[in-house]
């Protein structure tokens, strides 16, 4: 063999690999999907202002704290990416968040990015920052009970974008993130969000986000990730925002078609962002891409924020008194969410769509 190493691409050599891989299979059981509530102190600042409540950290705790106690929560949810402030805080009760979700049989994640910056010289393209310290980072979250994590790398859609240059970026970036996890027993969830500012149609979307995902597994292969204990978190497949809107079973057919020219099968599970869609669109999305009779290697999910939360969000609208309708409301959602990631979405009796349909788009979104 002329000294040729043959050793296999993913030849991941840290100690966790059985865990991850577990860790991943759990995250996708069937019918469960995770609750994005990692919102920055910024991005919930923003939440908590809609409905007149100040951004503090104890109307920060109420809010996650409602969420996480929500009875029921653990028949659909199955992970819960938090913010590194959550991750640390008590419940009224003194308990740590972590230590409620485990007792529930949930996961808890943990947001390990720190936002992005501009890549001067290019149409208002982005990479994301946070590598100083990440593997001690990734180490001390560990121990405080988080078991993945998320890095939201952002992309978009214009004349010139996604760029040849924020393409190997923020793949790249996105790599060495999920291989530093790695090392440390944490799955990283990939996320390789292109946003849907623009005037662009479904088919510009479905050729970038092959594009991006290509360009993402690429790098995931040179840099040694153990795919099996990763998770990958992409946008949906749809026309841009400012434009004539693409049907569900376009958005359905496009989306699937993209994953299965670029996601490799070992990868276990696939857990969509909803990236601005209505609520009821989120799960009538999700819904009819596993309705459709074509391969599907991984399981199809949803790694929801607002979608999971707008309703629930309104119902509270800070008052305790309203506590059980906002738990109510999110739990709707998380039950459609579960049914809409085995094909089993449905409408009421009268064959009216369950969830709120205002859009929840926010232009050049930050999270
Ligand atoms: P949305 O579902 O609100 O798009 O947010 C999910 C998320 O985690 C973004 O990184």
């Amino acid at each position: 063999m002329g000294g040729t190493n043959y050793m296999s691409a993913s030849s991941y050599s840290g100690r966790y690999g059985a865990e991850l891989i577990e860790t991943a299979a759990r995250i996708t059981a069937p019918g469960k999907g995770i609750l994005a509530a990692d919102e920055s102190t910024g991005t919930i600042g923003k939440r908590l202002s809609s409905i007149g409540v100040p951004n503090e950290e104890q109307n920060r705790r109420q809010l996650r704290e409602l969420l996480f106690t929500a009875p029921g929560i653990e028949d659909h949810i199955s992970g819960v990416i938090l913010f590194e402030e959550t991750l640390y805080q008590p419940a009224a009760d003194g308990t740590p968040f972590a230590d409620i979700l485990k007792s529930k049989g949930i996961i808890p994640g943990i947001k390990v990015d720190k936002g992005v910056v501009p890549l001067p010289d290019t149409d208002g393209e982005t990479t994301t920052q946070g590598f100083d310290d990440l593997g001690k980072r990734c180490a001390k979250y560990y121990e405080q009970g988080a078991r993945f994590a998320k890095w939201r790398a952002v992309l978009k859609i214009s004349a010139s974008a996604p760029s040849p240059l924020a393409i190997h970026e923020n793949a790249y970036g996105l790599a060495r993130y999920a291989s530093i996890c790695q090392e440390n027993g944490l799955v990283p969830i990939v996320e390789p969000e292109i946003l849907t500012d623009g005037t662009h149609s479904i088919e510009v979307c479905a050729a970038a986000t092959e594009r991006v995902l290509a360009a993402v597994y690429k790098a995931l292969s040179d840099h040694k990730v153990l795919l099996e204990g990763t998770l990958l978190k992409p946008n949906m497949v749809s026309a841009g925002i400012d434009t004539t809107p693409a049907s569900t079973q376009e958005i359905a057919k496009l989306t699937v078609r993209a994953l299965q020219r670029t996601v490799p099968a070992a990868v276990p599970g696939i857990v969509f962002l909803s990236g601005g869609q209505s609520e009821e669109d989120a799960s009538v999305n999700l819904d009819a891409m596993n309705k459709l009779s074509t391969r599907r290697p991984w399981a199809l999910t949803f790694s929801y924020g607002r979608a999971l939360q707008a309703s629930a969000l309104k119902a509270w609208g800070g008052k305790p008194e309203n506590i059980k309708a906002s738990q109510e409301a999110f739990m709707t959602r998380a039950q459609a969410n579960g049914a809409a990631s085995m094909g089993k979405y449905k409408m009421d009796a009268n064959g009216r769509s369950l969830g709120h349909t205002d859009s929840l788009h926010e232009k050049d979104y930050k999270y």
